[in-house]
């Protein structure tokens, strides 16, 4: 069980999240709030990967929080600490380099991360490929859809052998996926 202070915590990882992708939406048609997508994640790791781990699971509300919003370090590493800053910097992309090269780097940098930073990745990349298939991005053709869930499927390459479950989650919405798009 949690203690009250990690259910605190929890709940503030939650509500800082949801602050910082305030003015953000999905890219999918639907054009969700930014804020479903971290839930989405955090709740694939508890209901499918029975991950536990509460540095993981506040690492997951705020995994895109660096990459996409105007949070610093500083911020995370005051409000959340060290372990969850890290798990969070492992899980970005370096925003200065070209999105060719980001996506080459997560794809090399997959089998090197953390256990946990690796199981978020995962959720992560579960939640993608479920939204790319099922509430496509607004404008991108075929080709990009398909294309994004063969990088997917070589980022999660890297990551085999973190958790059972959620591999077997990965590999099922990824056929899903491919069935949807190849009709
Ligand atoms: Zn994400």
């Amino acid at each position: 069980m949690w203690t009250e202070q990690e259910g605190g915590t929890f709940i503030r990882a939650l509500d800082f999240a949801a602050e910082k992708h305030r003015h953000q939406r999905r890219k999918g048609n639907a054009q969700l709030p930014y804020i479903n997508h971290p839930i989405r994640v955090v709740e694939i790791l508890w209901r499918v990967g029975e991950v536990r781990d509460m540095p993981t699971l506040v690492a997951a509300l705020l995994h895109d929080t660096l990459e996409d919003t105007a949070t610093t370090a500083d911020e995370l590493e005051s409000l959340f600490g060290a372990e969850v800053l890290t798990l969070v910097q492992e899980v970005s992309d370096d925003k200065s380099l070209p999105k060719a090269t980001r996506k080459q780097l997560q794809i090399a940098h997959a089998p090197h991360l953390s256990r946990k930073a690796q199981l978020i990745k995962l959720a992560d990349k579960i939640a993608n490929v479920y939204d790319v298939s099922h509430d496509s991005p607004e404008g991108w053709s075929h080709e990009r859809l398909l294309a994004y869930l063969d990088w997917a499927e070589a980022v999660v390459a890297g990551l085999r052998g973190v958790n059972a479950a959620l591999e077997a989650h990965f590999d099922a919405v990824l056929e899903d996926a491919r069935k949807i798009l190849l009709g």
